[in-house]
């Protein structure tokens, strides 16, 4: 086994499944879970419970729970195995990935304080800060994260919080977190990255240096397009404890059902994004030979612009399910093919997930940034957003080519 395989288990208390270190799919399967301590079963079970009984007012929490907006078990347990994975020593998981993303900033910044995110990120992170936060005093400058410069030349004095995306939602652009987090470091500055298209699969944002790994549960985690969640691990546990705090306040907490459900589907993340991998890269192999296909992007690609940094930070030679590309022909060709391209492609928002998946920023994930904003990080009117799924290359290819070939050239 690989050392970059090896992670080791979280504090996860006394009775807690092994210690040590161990393979990423093993913590995978079983961080965090012990069978159920009366009855023996295997999976952790949905404590489906408001309240817990306590033995006396002198005991109260003795056992670590009381109500089910500050603690749950089986919440718990996906914590754990979530902050296992990222190599973390807390995590808290919440109702959205939106969720996790309000808890951080409402955490890290007060009215007054400035935070720097990237220029191109999730179209309701963009959103959340520019529109709503600053409401509350606080201020945001929106930065290209490809040159660490950018962000050194941005931080003043009271910036708080810098929020990395690396590969950025939809563009696919990397920042290098390790060159990040040390300048990060060097400014008094907390480093905080959304993971949610790498995944600790690919990329483990805590081992270069981050502070708080910020995740979409509802992408890789669930990978099958049936629930919603998000998810904050932290480098520190005084950090984990700020973000429950809040967390308790805002009361943004996933529920025990959903994350009994991540609990199962978290378990063959890594099988999936194998096969989702080697998938894209087929897919976007053969969107390059395509006549009609003006261009592709996909981190696995030789002609990806930043393919020396996705070689260095991506794990396992491995890129993920993402790619996109523009048709011939500008907008009206690129609507028409996300408008006809068939089964098993669908046409929706989300990602990540078995079933593949078409998107058009613009319409969709991205339509609440400026349209200035962007069309200057190169999200266009025709930009086509690919999420592979688990079906089998050829019949995505298949699809695909058929699509393409009914577009005819301006
Ligand atoms: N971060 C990224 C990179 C995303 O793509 C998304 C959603 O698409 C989010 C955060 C927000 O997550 P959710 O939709 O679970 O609230």
């Amino acid at each position: 086994m690989s050392r970059q395989h090896l992670v080791s288990v979280a504090t996860t208390g006394s009775g807690s499944w092994g210690s040590g270190e161990h393979g990423f799919n093993t913590l995978a399967v079983h961080g965090g879970v012990r069978p159920d301590p009366v009855t023996g079963a295997i999976l952790t079970p949905v404590y489906q419970s408001t309240t817990f009984v306590q033995e006396s007012i002198d005991q109260y929490c003795a056992k670590g729970y009381s109500y089910s907006r500050s603690s749950n078990p089986t919440v718990k347990v996906l914590e754990e195995k979530l902050a296992a994975l990222e190599n973390g020593a807390g995590a808290t998981v919440y109702a959205t990935g939106m969720a996790a993303t309000a808890t951080v900033i409402s955490t890290l910044m007060s009215a007054g304080d400035h935070a720097i995110i990237t220029d191109c990120s999730y179209g309701g992170t963009n959103r959340a800060c520019r529109v709503f936060f600053t409401r509350m005093g606080m201020e945001f400058s929106f930065v290209d994260m490809r040159d660490i410069k950018n962000v050194a030349d941005a931080i003043k004095p009271n910036t708080k919080m810098v929020l990395s995306e690396t590969p950025a939602n939809p563009t696919l652009t990397l920042t290098d977190l390790s060159a990040l987090s040390t300048l990060c470091k060097a400014r008094g500055v907390v480093h905080v990255c959304d993971n949610t298209f790498a995944t600790p699969v690919i990329v483990r944002p805590l081992d270069h240096g981050c502070d708080v790994v910020l995740a979409s549960t509802t992408k890789f985690v669930d990978g099958h397009n049936m629930t919603v969640g998000g998810a904050l691990i932290t480098a520190t546990k005084e950090l984990d404890d700020k973000l429950r705090f809040t967390q308790n306040i805002l009361g943004n907490n996933m529920s025990p059902q959903i994350a009994f459900y991540q609990l199962q589907t978290v378990k063959t993340i890594s099988l999936r994004i194998k096969a989702q991998s080697e998938t894209a890269m087929k897919v976007a192999s053969f969107l390059e030979t395509h006549p009609m296909v003006e261009r592709v992007n996909y981190p696995g690609l030789k002609s990806f612009p930043q393919k020396e940094l996705a070689d260095r930070q991506h794990l396992g030679g491995e890129h993920g399910s993402m790619l996109w590309f523009e048709v011939r022909g500008g907008t009206a060709n690129g609507r028409k093919l996300m408008d006809t391209v068939r089964r098993p492609w669908s046409l929706c928002e989300n990602l990540g997930a078995a079933e593949s998946i078409i998107t058009c920023p613009s319409v969709m994930t991205h339509a609440n940034m400026l349209k200035e904003d962007r069309l200057k990080v190169g999200i266009t009117d025709g930009f086509v957003r690919v999420s592979c799924g688990l079906e089998d290359a050829d019949d995505l290819i298949a699809a695909l080519k058929d699509a393409l070939d009914a577009l005819t050239a301006e």
